[in-house]
């Protein structure tokens, strides 16, 4: 793209509340809150609610809360499709009274059988026009019992074309689209006004995006094949359409579409996983998009450099392993006390009390370089408020006879200094001067014993985080 857009940029999400947030879903949120952002724009949030056998409130509460979590802020929103009914039926009558829909009364049967002919002719099913007025033509009588739905009068020839944001030039035959339903009888109870009915997806999405004059839309390559209905019902309705970018979708990392059944897919159940927000939205941003060799950089830097342009044509492949890189680079420059934060939250799941928050910062600070999420990080932390079970074959190595002696000696000297690290350095090098010891015969049998572990950073530092009586508790089983 070349030059900003002339007019004050509105971009949105619609997810569908049929599940949680897909991650390509956050994928598409992120390029068009940052697009919106960019451009001192708005972004907004629209629940696509209108598949109400599959739609639900919980589905809604996790795709707002993953939402939150990532810090996709939205300006408006979130609108309900199905609180805006009352507006798609004003705009179906609108159309329909300009001949630009109308009412089918055709059924499933008849629907059927009409595929059935064309198959047997070896054409492409598709919906006929039976119902389709035109002048001069003489329309069946509508069946007696049976709801009607509305069609969209597509343009029947010509081509639909656009400029898609990222794949370039698009061009598609009216000829290969037929007439969509528009609108559906309401199933029983789900409108309140159930003689009216409920709106497609093609439809409401484009009254909504009409209506809440969305100037660019990024979603997802499932969309090309929709975006012709889309246009042509803009144009119907005698409005410009918005610019559309159809980023590929998220390749799994066997080369297959991402999917429930292969890894997590839900933005939430990362961070339950133990993965840093600004981690997520990094890594997402690069799955698809590219600012010269970059690779970490902030929501800020996003914002600065996201202007629609570098996204990727080609589908990206999940690579859990530079994810977790990514979240290694941004646990490391995370404040401490927002992740003793995490880390409590951490040990509350699983029944640990956390306790004093700065010692647990002091924690994060020591163990972070070594952890690649907050779930390992809360396994170093957990060694101090839990008890460990430190592993046979460590004992067996470790706790020498001349080991357990050194240790019984600095128990006895822990027990009696200043608890600080280097007062316990320097009662570890008295221990290893009174038995003639080097650390490596005592570090890791100390290790073992407090820290159900053979590596830890600097053992006077970690052990400086425990409780005194912790410690001594330990060592007594030297
Ligand atoms: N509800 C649609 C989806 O979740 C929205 C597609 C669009 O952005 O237009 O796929």
């Amino acid at each position: 793209m070349s030059g900003p857009p002339a007019s004050p940029v509105r971009t949105r999400i619609a997810p569908s509340p049929t599940g949680f947030l897909h991650l390509g879903t956050a994928r598409t949120a992120l390029y068009s809150w940052a697009f919106a952002r960019h451009h001192g724009g708005q972004f907004i949030l629209r629940i696509e609610d209108t598949d109400v056998a599959r739609s639900t409130a919980e589905a809604t509460g996790q795709i707002i809360e993953a939402m939150r979590w990532l810090g996709l802020d939205w300006d408006e929103g979130p609108f309900f499709q199905m609180q805006r009914l009352a507006r798609y039926h004003e705009v179906v009558e609108q159309m329909i009274g300009a001949g630009t829909a109308y009412r089918c009364w055709c059924t499933p049967e008849e629907l059927d059988a009409m595929r059935e002919a064309q198959r047997a002719r070896g054409e492409k099913t598709r919906y006929d026009g039976r119902w389709r007025p035109a002048p001069g033509k003489v329309l069946p009588e509508p069946p007696a019992g049976v709801q009607p739905v509305v069609r969209f009068a597509n343009p029947p020839s010509g081509v639909v074309r656009w400029d898609d944001l990222v794949k370039g030039p698009i061009a598609i035959d009216n000829e290969e689209i037929d007439d969509l339903i528009i609108l559906r009888p309401a199933p029983e109870g789900a409108t309140a006004d159930g003689a009216f009915g409920v709106p497609t997806y093609n439809f409401a999405v484009v009254v909504d995006d009409l209506d809440m004059r969305i100037t660019h839309v990024y979603r997802g390559d499932e969309h090309i094949n929709n975006t012709p209905w889309q246009i042509n019902i803009f144009r119907a309705l005698g409005a410009q359409p918005p610019q559309y970018g159809h980023c590929p979708i998220i390749l799994g990392d066997d080369g297959l579409k991402l999917s429930k059944r292969r890894g997590a897919v839900s933005v939430t159940a990362y961070r339950d996983l133990g993965y840093l927000p600004e981690a997520m939205l990094n890594y997402l941003a690069r799955l698809g998009w590219s600012h010269g060799d970059e690779e970490l950089f902030s929501r800020e830097q996003m914002v600065h450099w996201f202007d629609g342009s570098h996204l990727a044509r080609s589908p990206a492949q999940w690579d859990p392993a530079k994810l977790a890189w990514v979240n290694a680079q941004w646990l490391r420059r995370a404040d401490d006390a927002r992740l003793a934060a995490l880390v409590g939250d951490q040990l509350a799941g699983r029944g640990v009390v956390a306790g004093d928050g700065t010692v647990l910062a002091r924690a994060c600070a020591l163990f972070k370089d070594r952890c690649t999420t907050v779930v390992e990080l809360a396994d170093w932390a957990a060694m101090l408020r839990a008890e460990v079970q430190p592993r046979p074959e460590d004992l067996a190595t470790h706790l020498t006879e001349a080991a357990r002696a050194g240790l019984r000696d600095l128990r006895e000297r822990l027990a009696a200094v200043e608890w600080t690290a280097p007062a316990i350095a320097a009662a570890m090098q008295q221990t290893l001067a009174a038995h003639r010891l080097r650390m490596p015969q005592l570090a890791p049998a100390l290790r073992v014993l407090v820290c159900g572990r053979t590596q830890t950073p600097s053992i006077d530092a970690v052990l400086a985080l425990f409780d005194r009586d912790t410690v001594l508790g330990r060592l007594a089983a030297a």
